[in-house]
């Protein structure tokens, strides 16, 4: 059977196909598959990806003399840090000053009288934004601490099992940390773990040091005896630098921990001098803590003062950290909230604008990582985006032949789920 035949045969069969992309050299498992294909400057080298049944069957690079493709491949994305049940709340909890204290105060009176048809709405929207715009997997902080908690704790149950075949999702309860030593945090606590979702929790300037420790000590035995993680909102100020992250780490030296800890934020920590941050950086690496950086609201929210414009902003140091081994990536936070009011759940999106924050460059391994293969590892999943033989077919084909275009423009973009592109999904869904 000649070349042709075969692909025809492979674009035939069901959850197969083909394509001739570029592709980011950084996300291709094994470099035998590609040795002496050309790279260009910004990284991305012309593949043959072939696929059937869902898996990815060839990679190959293509010569020199054939015709540089004009799609950039990407793996579809995972979003490692959303609230999916407040977003587009913006319109009945608006927060036009933009400070952190405004967004809680209105997060709580909104959290309050949301009804049941407003969180469906809220997630629901959410993910059919994310499922277009090529995401894969989220992780979702819940507000858990109120009447309504295991009523929506149903609700998100519902939720899961309808997407599960398109989108991977997974739940933080997000609780004022001493609830976790309720009878009330207990119970919610053992079904958190039941469903393999992740204790949550906020420490943020002013807190009693004394409390904190006694408190997260508390989640961190809970979370052991439960064998369930945990994902903290951690140091999301201007002030006292990484105080939270340091009562963490006191704890860890006290608490044997064998669950997986994410920092959520870490923004502080950003503002300390170069020692402190490589100390704390190496002993967060020995206690394989690992990181969530959120520079859109973090731009947004912190530091803010009437008519003075923040210089040095809080952020978590992505780079630094990444230096010491510790596992970073970038997530999008809130969506149309009264914490941030813009944003969609585009990964492209979330790229373009924080890339120029963070100074992370896309065509460097460790600037793409916290997008891709990092966000990935933080909700441990499978597969870490990296394309080889036998890993899925889940991708984000762009319209467009360089980064540099790609987050200037924002391409047209087709997306493949388990094979198959999602656009022909919708059309058969349809026909029948
Ligand atoms: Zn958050």
């Amino acid at each position: 059977m000649n070349l042709a035949n075969n692909i025809e045969l492979i674009a035939s069969s069901p959850k197969s196909g083909h394509l001739d992309v570029l592709v980011p050299r950084c996300l291709i498992g094994n470099g035998q598959d590609v040795l002496g294909t050309s790279i260009d400057k910004e990284g991305l080298s012309p593949i043959q990806v072939e696929w059937r049944d869902g898996t990815i069957t060839s990679i190959e690079g293509l010569k020199q003399t054939s015709k540089l493709p004009e799609e950039i491949l990407l793996p579809r994305f995972t979003e490692p840090h959303a609230h999916l049940d407040k977003a587009f709340s913006w319109s009945r909890s608006s927060n036009l000053k933009g400070t952190y204290q405004e967004a809680l105060a209105a997060n709580l009176s909104e959290y309050k009288l949301r009804s049941r048809d407003e969180l469906i709405f809220s997630v629901e929207k959410s993910l059919n934004l994310a499922l277009v715009n090529g995401v894969r997997a989220i992780r979702s902080h819940i507000d858990s601490f109120g009447k309504t908690a295991m009523r929506d704790w149903d609700v998100l149950d519902d939720v899961r099992k309808k997407w599960q075949e398109k989108i991977f999702l997974e739940f933080v309860a997000l609780v004022p940390l001493e609830f976790w030593q309720t009878d009330e945090g207990e119970l919610l606590a053992q079904r958190v773990a039941s469903n393999g979702d992740l204790l949550g929790g906020v420490i943020a300037p002013p807190f009693n040091k004394r409390k904190t420790f006694h408190s997260l000590s508390h989640l961190v035995q809970l979370a052991n005896k439960l064998n369930c993680d945990i994902d903290l909102h951690i140091d999301e100020s201007q002030t006292c630098f990484a105080g939270g992250l340091k009562i963490l780490l006191e704890v860890l030296d006290q608490v044997k921990n064998d669950i997986s800890i994410t920092c959520s934020h870490l923004s502080s920590m950003g503002l300390l001098g170069d020692k402190a941050i490589s100390n704390l950086a190496e002993k967060m690496a020995k206690n394989k803590l690992k990181v969530v950086a959120l520079p859109l609201t973090n731009s947004w929210l912190l530091g803010r003062k009437d008519r003075t414009t923040l210089i040095k902003r809080p952020l978590a140091p992505i780079f630094q950290l990444q230096k010491a081994g510790v596992v970073v990536s970038v997530g999008g936070d809130n969506v149309n909230d009264a914490w941030f009011p813009l944003s969609n759940f585009d990964p492209i999106n979330l790229m373009a604008f924080s890339m120029p924050i963070a100074h992370l460059s896309p065509w460097d391994r460790l600037g793409l990582s916290p997008f891709t293969s990092s966000a990935a590892h933080v909700l441990s999943l499978q597969w870490d985006g990296i394309f080889q033989k036998g890993s899925p077919a889940d991708f984000v084909v762009l319209d467009s032949n360089s980064w540099v275009k790609t987050l200037s423009e924002n391409p047209q973009r087709r997306v493949v789920v388990n094979g198959e592109f999602l656009n022909e999904l919708t059309k058969t869904k349809n026909q029948h």
